[in-house]
């Protein structure tokens, strides 16, 4: 089964491009609000997927918050119109002009992985003579099913604080005077599709509450992070993710205290699946045993299979004949710029479009100009006519 595609737009534009599915943004975003809504969570989208101002823009329109890891995103998620209180400030190095740009625009909450950031909110908040929200963020050392360099939540990470440590951070952070612990925050990696991966980081967080109890500390949110994975396989198929079940295994396994509220921070699964690289067919070259399509995108547009040997489905959307087997390559001056090989395709000539699937998350973001290659634009399906 291949994609649709409004082909005779697509054959007046330039390519690479990132075209972008609006309908089907759209029905993830209607499931996601209606499965949020009836599980009590509160979403913040992770910026870092898609920062695409436009896709921005219909995420905050469906009143969900933003989770961002860097101050360039903090001020993308501003210019999109996302309220301050929806806001979370994650990951393990940010800058001190970061640090202030939340403060000063009163986020939500600071997701904190140190004790040196904690120090350094604390002074930098007592300046602004504000006090910041903060968050822990608990290495849980769950395993997830996934590439290793998306996993995050083990011992050896660089991410979060350990278990082991956390007793001696909770009584720095109960001291500083400009800090108010108002979270727990956890994130275990990425592209997750077993759900007993999940069941394990609620059991988990089950007992870092317990720790909690104990001391007599209570927190007025639990925020899980994001993870949920989508079908690169099916992307028909499967265009939305099954939010429903993910959300039910969090709410049957968490044991949340009374006035507690639940977060989430996906991305991926929000936006994947709309996404689509165009691509043009520059040259078919035969080599000693494979054929080579060589497309007018690489790793410059996306990064995954390269990174981390990621599969995205690659459809000839401009052939119906019959199929055969090619490596699918870009034009970057490195091996790795290869997108699959043995792939099978209908029977493909230079100038053929091709759509690499699923590449609205991690796809325009991640996007590079090496080589000094032009940023491939974006081109949405309300704008094309079919
Ligand atoms: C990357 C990230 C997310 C989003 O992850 P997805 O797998 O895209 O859902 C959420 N929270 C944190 C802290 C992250 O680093």
């Amino acid at each position: 089964m291949k994609g649709c595609f409004p082909l005779s737009s697509f054959n007046s534009l330039r390519t690479p491009f990132y075209y972008y599915d609006l309908d089907v943004l759209r029905s993830t975003l209607d499931l996601l609000r209606k499965e949020a809504d009836r599980n009590e969570m509160e979403v913040h989208y992770a910026v870092k997927a898609n920062a695409n101002p436009r896709i921005l823009d219909i995420i905050r329109a469906y009143g969900f918050g933003a989770d961002c890891v860097s101050g360039g995103e903090l001020q993308a998620a501003f210019q999109a119109g996302f309220p301050a209180s929806g806001l979370v400030f994650a990951g393990v190095g940010k800058a001190d002009w970061e640090i202030d740009l939340g403060l000063e625009g009163n986020i939500f909450c600071f997701n904190v992985e140190s004790v040196p950031e904690l120090e350094v909110i604390d002074q930098r908040a007592g300046a602004m003579g504000k006090k910041a929200g903060v968050a822990l963020r608990i290495n849980p050392n769950v395993q997830a099913d996934t590439h290793h360099y998306i996993t995050t939540g083990v011992n050896d990470s660089k991410f979060g604080i350990s278990l082991q440590s956390l007793d001696e951070v909770l009584d720095i952070c109960l001291k500083l005077p400009h800090i108010e612990l108002i979270g727990l925050h956890f994130h275990i990696g990425s592209q997750i599709t077993e759900m007993d991966n999940f069941a394990g980081l609620c059991a988990r967080v089950n007992e870092i509450q317990n720790l909690l109890d104990r001391r007599r500390l209570f927190v007025q949110h639990i925020n899980l992070g994001g993870g949920l994975g989508v079908d690169y396989h099916y992307p028909d198929q499967v265009p939305v993710p099954d939010f429903a079940g993910y959300m039910q295994t969090l709410r049957r396994m968490l044991v949340l205290r009374p006035g507690q509220s639940l977060h989430i921070e996906p991305g991926r699964s929000v936006v994947a699946q709309c996404g689509s690289l165009i691509s043009k067919v520059l040259y078919i070259k035969k080599g000693l045993q494979n054929e080579f399509v060589i497309l007018d995108a690489g790793m410059t547009e996306l990064i995954r299979p390269a990174l981390y040997q990621a599969y995205h489905k690659i459809e000839n959307i401009s052939s119906e004949e019959p199929e055969q087997k090619y490596d699918v390559v870009g034009p970057i001056c490195e091996s790795s710029d290869c997108f699959g090989k043995q792939v099978v395709l209908n029977k493909t000539r230079r100038g053929d479009l091709i759509a690499i699937r699923s590449t609205g998350a991690y796809g325009e973001t991640m996007a590079s100009n090496y080589n000094l290659r032009p940023k491939a634009p974006a081109v949405f399906s309300d704008d094309l006519r079919c």
